[in-house]
C-alpha cells in the first residue's frame, strides 16, 4: 500500500501539471495567451460532517474545470476546521506565487476570510490584480423563500409589511436576479442600476430594460405578473432588492460565476472517502489521490442524450438531465501496470504465502481463479 499511494501520488501530480499548463494554455482563456494567468474556483470539503480533523482546498481550473491543485490541511496546522479554508488557500496562493502563474479570477462560496485575503493580496508585478468572485447560486437560492416575508403573511399587517401585489414574484425575481448578474458587463453600477430596474419593469416601465429583453424586443409583450400600482408594494419591492447581497456586495457578482464544478466534485470524492470512516494519512492521500484522477479523466466527457421529465414539483425545470457515457477508467489500468513493473523491479520478493490445502473445493476455486481476466493482466500486457 505504501508503495501504491506513492504511484497514486505521483500520477496526481502529473495529472494536475497536465490539467494547469491545459488551463494557461487554452487559447479560448484569452487573445493575449502569453501571460500566464488562469481563473480557478475553490472550496474547502471537510473530512467528516463535525469538527473535521482534515480538510481538502481544491482549485479547479474555470475553462476546463479539472483539478489544479490539491491543498489538505489537518488538524496539525490549525486546530479551528472553520479556518482550514484559509489555511490551504494561502497555502495554494504561494505555491502559484512560485509557480508563476497568475490568478485572474479566483470563485469560491462566499467564505469572508477568503474575500478579505483576495481583496488584501498586493497586485501583481504588472498591476493585475485577481479578482473576487462569489457564488451565483448560494445568493440566489434563498431569495424566493425570503420573498415569502413581504409577499405573504397575517391580515393584520397586509400592506404593512407584505403586499399582496408580490405574490406572483418569488421565482421570476431569482430568475431576474441570475439574469442580471449575466448581462451586466462586469460593471459593478450597472448591475446595480439593472437590479432596482426590476421594481419600474413590474410597474410596467420598460424604458430602462435591457435591450435583450422581451419587454423591449416584442412588440406584443403583455406583462404576465401582478403591476405593482400601490406605493406601498414597489417600496417593499425596492427594499428588498437593496438588502440582498448581491445588491450590497456587486463588484463580487458582476461575473457571474458558479462553483458549481467543484462541489460536484466533493460529492463525487464520496465514493473514495466516505465522511463516516476515519481514513489514516496514508490511506486517506491514496483514496484522495484515486478521486482526483478519477474526476480529471472524466470531467465533461460527452454525453449520449437528453433525459427530459416534467415534474410537477418543479414546473421551472425544463432543461432535463444529460445521460453521460460510461466511464473508461484507463488511470486505473495505467496505475496497476506501473504498480506491477515496480513490484517486479524492486526484485527480492518474499514467496507467496502456502494456501491451506483444502482438497473439498480446492480444484474449482483454483479453476474459476485462473481465468478471471481482472487478475490476469500482467501475462498479456507487461510493460517493457
Ligand atoms: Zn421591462
Amino acid at each position: 500500500m505504501i508503495l501504491y499511494a506513492e504511484i497514486v501520488q505521483s500520477m496526481k501530480e502529473a495529472s494536475m501539471d497536465r490539467a494547469m499548463n491545459e488551463e494557461i494554455g487554452d487559447p479560448a482563456n484569452e487573445e493575449d495567451v502569453p501571460d500566464e494567468s488562469v481563473g480557478i474556483v475553490t472550496d474547502a470539503r471537510h473530512a467528516q460532517r463535525r469538527n473535521s480533523h482534515r480538510s481538502d482546498i481544491m482549485a479547479l481550473g474555470q475553462i476546463n474545470h479539472r483539478v489544479l491543485a490539491h491543498m489538505p490541511v489537518t488538524k496539525k496546522e490549525q486546530t479551528c476546521t472553520q479556518k482550514h479554508e484559509k489555511v490551504g488557500t494561502e497555502r495554494l496562493y504561494r505555491q502559484l506565487d512560485e509557480m508563476g502563474v497568475k490568478v485572474s479570477d479566483h470563485a469560491h462560496d462566499r467564505n469572508q476570510s477568503i474575500n478579505k485575503f483576495i481583496r488584501e493580496r498586493p497586485p501583481y508585478a504588472d498591476g493585475t490584480r485577481t479578482t473576487n468572485s462569489n457564488d451565483t447560486w448560494h445568493a440566489t437560492k434563498a431569495i424566493a423563500r425570503k420573498f415569502k416575508r413581504v409577499s405573504s403573511g397575517p391580515v393584520r399587517s397586509r400592506g404593512v409589511s407584505w403586499h399582496p401585489q408580490l405574490a406572483d414574484k418569488g421565482a421570476p425575481l431569482k430568475t431576474h436576479f441570475y439574469w442580471c448578474m449575466a448581462r451586466c458587463g462586469g460593471d459593478e453600477q450597472v448591475l446595480r442600476d439593472m437590479l432596482l430596474n426590476i421594481v419600474q419593469h413590474y410597474q410596467n416601465r420598460h424604458d430602462n430594460c435591457h435591450p435583450e429583453s422581451r419587454c423591449r424586443a416584442d412588440p406584443n409583450y403583455r406583462p404576465t405578473k401582478l403591476l405593482l400600482t400601490e406605493q406601498r408594494a414597489v417600496e417593499l419591492l425596492t427594499n428588498f432588492v437593496r438588502s440582498q447581497d448581491i445588491y450590497k456586495s456587486a463588484k463580487d457578482y458582476v461575473l457571474c460565476k458558479d462553483t458549481l464544478y467543484v462541489e460536484s466534485f466533493n460529492n463525487s470524492c464520496l465514493q473514495y472517502v466516505d465522511k463516516r470512516i476515519v481514513f489514516g494519512d496514508l490511506n486517506y492521500g491514496l483514496r484522495m489521490g484515486l478521486a482526483v484522477l478519477d474526476w480529471n479523466e472524466h470531467v465533461d466527457r460527452e454525453a449520449t442524450s437528453r433525459y427530459v421529465r416534467y415534474s410537477v414539483a418543479n414546473i421551472r425545470q425544463v432543461q432535463g438531465k444529460r445521460i453521460l457515457t460510461a466511464k473508461k477508467y484507463t488511470f486505473v489500468r495505467e496505475l496497476l501496470l506501473t504498480f506491477l513493473a515496480r513490484v517486479k523491479a524492486a526484485g527480492n520478493l518474499p514467496p507467496l504465502p502456502q494456501r491451506q490445502p483444502q482438497p473439498q473445493r480446492e480444484d474449482g476455486a483454483l479453476a474459476s481463479g485462473s481465468d478471471n481476466s481482472d487478475t490476469d493482466f500482467s501475462a498479456e500486457d507487461e510493460p517493457e
